[in-house]
């Protein structure tokens, strides 16, 4: 078999086998095959997008391409979530401790930040002590101890998307819907969950720029689920506007500790609450979602899940007293307001602008590798839909490097739209799908 031959073949629209895809990916994994055919073939399926068999055997070889870990002997359902990633999404953050104080076990496998999107890896790492950097067998005792662990991917699981992903990062080959569903359910299948709850968001600071692809990208995955027969529910999310009101590593730590004390930002708390619900319903530990949502807002409001959070930070080598204490988290040397130039509605807080900004002013990065500031960020003080005065502040920036702060204002400029149309709310969560 040689690669050029399956490239053409992709190019001309045909379906490859079982055996080329496996020569491929397999291939490419094991270095015998090199990136520029790999970028030649990713391309091609932008164009001549897999059907749903290679799809499924793409998902398969990816998966096979290194271990998965093997939870079968904790007791209890396991169940995760993921979500294909936003502006202040610090939902992990507030549903781990949540869901695992409900008795189910919460395999969480997070990413970094990348582009305009925030990690939750990173914002982890902004407590200070906190390990990410745990081995299987860690993360498999502290699930054993204490129904709940967070770390980021190893090296030996799903080798292949860690390769094709970073292909596909610099060779304009990440918008492809089956490449997006194989490369993201590779991961969770390896990940040795029973169920999955997925966050499929849609909006400017979304993969996923409309409700129509989202849902099209929720079919695709919602279908390997099934093929591999695990349990899935996918809630379809607006992420036009950032979620909650911070924005920065350390900033989101913080805001996430103020849902679990019971106040927070009412959309961080509303999207928290339903994807710890559809968690907790589909690890059977609720017979309705109904009831599941009923049991969460227990656990928060009786202090449970935040209890169940300081557990997590001190198990993993964090300093707990962050949580009576925002001062003991990294604080940034300086703060500026950015101002509206006119008075009038908030249209527009263009979420992939601001994400862009953040990453700009160093919560994020471009590129694997770069550094992030755990204290730099922003605090959003008017949404879509807020009344603003002109000259007062739309969102304070809190830094330490004023090097790009020109730029991030630029960034800035360009994200907020205020005009005199009345107020313009959407719902947060438009569509639930799957097992439900
Ligand atoms: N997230 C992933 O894990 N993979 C993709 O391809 C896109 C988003």
């Amino acid at each position: 078999m040689r690669a050029v031959d399956l490239i053409q073949k992709k190019k001309e629209g045909n379906p490859l086998t079982r055996d080329e895809i496996a020569f491929l990916i397999q291939g490419f994994t094991q270095n015998t095959i090199p990136d520029y055919q790999m970028s030649a073939f990713l391309m091609a399926c932008c164009f001549r997008q897999p059907n749903f068999e290679e799809t499924l055997l793409i998902t398969r070889e990816m998966l096979g391409s290194g271990k998965t870990v093997d939870l079968s002997h904790i007791p209890g359902m396991k169940i995760d979530k993921h979500s294909t990633g936003g502006v202040g999404d610090k939902t992990s953050l507030v549903i781990t401790p949540l869901v695992a104080s409900s008795g189910i076990v919460v395999p969480m496998v997070s990413g970094r930040s990348l582009g305009h999107t925030g990690g939750t890896l990173d914002k982890l790492e902004s407590i200070p002590g906190f390990n990410v950097n745990l081995s299987l067998d860690e993360f498999k005792k502290l699930l054993a101890k204490s129904g709940m662990a967070m770390m980021g991917q190893t090296a030996d699981l799903v080798p292949a998307d860690k390769k094709m992903y970073a292909l596909r990062d610099v060779t304009a080959t990440i918008a492809c819907i089956p490449l997006i569903a194989a490369s993201i359910m590779s991961k969770k299948l390896a990940e040795g969950a029973d169920g999955i709850v997925l966050d499929v968001k849609f909006g400017s600071g979304a993969f996923m720029k409309t409700i129509k692809e989202a849902r099209e990208l929720s079919a695709w995955l919602i279908k390997i689920a099934k093929a591999f027969h695990k349990k899935i529910i996918v809630l379809l999310t607006d992420m036009n506007q950032p979620l909650g009101n911070k924005v920065g590593n350390s900033l989101e730590v913080e805001e996430a500790i103020e849902v679990l004390q019971g106040g927070g930002p009412l959309d961080l708390k509303e999207l928290s609450l339903e994807l710890a619900a559809h968690m907790i319903f589909l690890g059977r530990g609720a017979s309705s979602v109904k009831e599941a949502l009923f049991k969460a807002k227990g656990l928060l409001e009786n202090g449970t899940a935040l209890e169940k959070f300081k557990e997590m930070v001190k198990q993993q080598g964090g300093d707990a007293r962050i949580v009576e204490n925002f001062a003991y988290l990294p604080k940034a040397k300086r703060q500026q307001p950015f101002q509206a130039q006119e008075e009038g509605t908030v249209l527009e807080a263009h979420a992939g602008q601001i994400g862009k900004a953040a990453a700009i002013l160093g919560c994020g990065r471009f590129h694997m590798g770069d550094q992030v500031d755990p204290a730099a960020g922003f605090v959003l003080h008017k949404k879509v839909g807020s009344h603003v005065q002109k000259n007062e502040a739309l969102l304070t920036i809190y830094y330490n490097d004023e090097k790009n702060i020109a730029l991030v204002e630029k960034e800035l400029y360009q994200a907020y739209r205020i005009g005199s149309r009345r107020g313009t709310g959407r719902p947060l969560i438009m569509e639930i799908l799957g097992d439900i």
